[in-house]
């Protein structure tokens, strides 16, 4: 059977979201690579486990924000569904700021049940941290890198 589209990477409250090494390595290259613009891409795997990332296509790329308008979202969410995978989190990148939710970033998460990565370039390495939205709030979580 195929598994639902939309994850649930925090269901169980005592296992720790896991996200492949590869993975963070190519989202820091990208991330890296598309400065002084935000980037951003959906994560996608099985249960709370992350093994693919999806990037944003580049047009439509910001300095200040991020967004997937609805037609790009559609066309990434039917290739991780063709890939026989769950979406489990968003991520993206504070070029120059740290990797702090902002009130932006609050205001425009609709989808609490997945994970809510930033990649912040404001120090002198990547910092990556994954946060859970309970109640409106973000909450910091952990994770392992696999
Ligand atoms: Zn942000």
């Amino acid at each position: 059977m195929r598994p639902d589209l939309l994850g649930n990477p925090f269901r169980n409250k005592h296992t720790r979201l896991q996200i492949d090494g590869k993975v963070v390595k190519r989202l820091c290259a990208d991330g890296r690579e598309a400065l002084p613009d935000e980037y951003s891409a959906l994560l996608a795997g099985h249960g709370s486990v992350i093994t693919h990332c999806f990037p944003h296509p580049p047009e439509g790329r910001y300095r200040h924000a991020f967004a997937w308008e609805g037609e790009i979202l559609l066309r990434t969410l039917r290739a991780i569904r063709e890939a026989g995978l769950q979406w489990l989190g968003v991520l993206h990148t504070h070029p120059a700021t740290p990797p702090v939710p902002s009130a932006a970033d609050r205001d425009g998460w609709h989808y609490p049940s997945l994970g809510y990565w930033i990649l912040s370039f404001a120090g002198g390495h990547p910092d990556l941290r994954l946060y859970q939205m309970e109640d409106g709030r973000f909450h910091e979580r952990d994770y392992d890198v696999l």
